[in-house]
């Protein structure tokens, strides 16, 4: 496969190359056309680092913005700040030919009254649900259409951070496509994968 099979738009293609990237990775190549499917539908994946997992969901994201709607379009749940912050650069570079907004949740910015705003923002489980639940109103999170775990295994071996992910998705519409992936794979893992996504799914293993 290229990146010229994956239906991605000008913008975004020129924000793949310009990362460097010359042709998809197996994940991406196997993911995105997944992914974009029409109506939505969700994802559970498992995708080591190093595989371009980042990017398969960031280019989903991209893709499905709409680019007429400032509102909050998309949410990526990370375990750790720096995972966050991985992601965010990612994401920055693949946008950088198309008119998305990206934000990163820092504590610092929950703390402060400022309403935070972006299409796509990225956080660890605890700030996000903090920002979601004291920030966004009824109306603005039924904009929201996509959500991201990523590193899922990760957030099972960190207090809490399974559960304050599942209380995110229940802040956000029943209609919301979801996106699951862990680098490990066992029978925890796979209750939660099936506690976040109940309905049916795409699985890539
Ligand atoms: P990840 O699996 O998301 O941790 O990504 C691992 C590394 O691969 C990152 O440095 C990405 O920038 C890079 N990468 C992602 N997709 C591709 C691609 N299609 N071609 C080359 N490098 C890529």
């Amino acid at each position: 496969a290229t990146f010229e099979d994956l239906n991605l738009s000008d913008e975004l293609k020129k924000g793949v190359y310009m990362s460097g990237y010359t042709r998809p990775s197996k994940i991406q190549a196997h993911a995105l056309p997944l992914l974009l499917r029409n109506p939505p539908e969700h994802l559970i994946a498992q995708a080591q680092t190093g595989t371009g997992k980042t990017a398969t969901f960031c280019l989903a994201l991209l893709s499905r913005l709409d680019y007429t709607d400032p509102s909050t379009q998309a949410i990526v749940v990370a375990p750790s700040r720096e995972l966050a912050r991985q992601i965010f650069d990612v994401m920055k570079t693949l946008a950088r030919f198309t008119a998305a907004t990206i934000t990163q949740i820092v504590p610092h910015v929950v703390r402060t009254s400022d309403k935070i705003t972006g299409h796509i923002i990225i956080g660890t489980p605890g700030k996000l649900g903090d920002m979601i639940k004291r920030t966004m109103t009824l109306a603005q999170r039924s904009r929201v259409k996509m959500l991201v775990l990523d590193e899922a295994d990760f957030m099972l071996d960190l207090q809490g951070l399974g559960n304050q992910s599942l209380q995110i998705k229940k802040l956000l519409p029943d209609s919301i496509q979801l996106i699951f992936f862990s680098a490990t794979w066992d029978d925890t893992v796979d209750k939660f994968a099936h506690r976040f996504i109940t309905g049916p799914s795409n699985q890539i293993r």
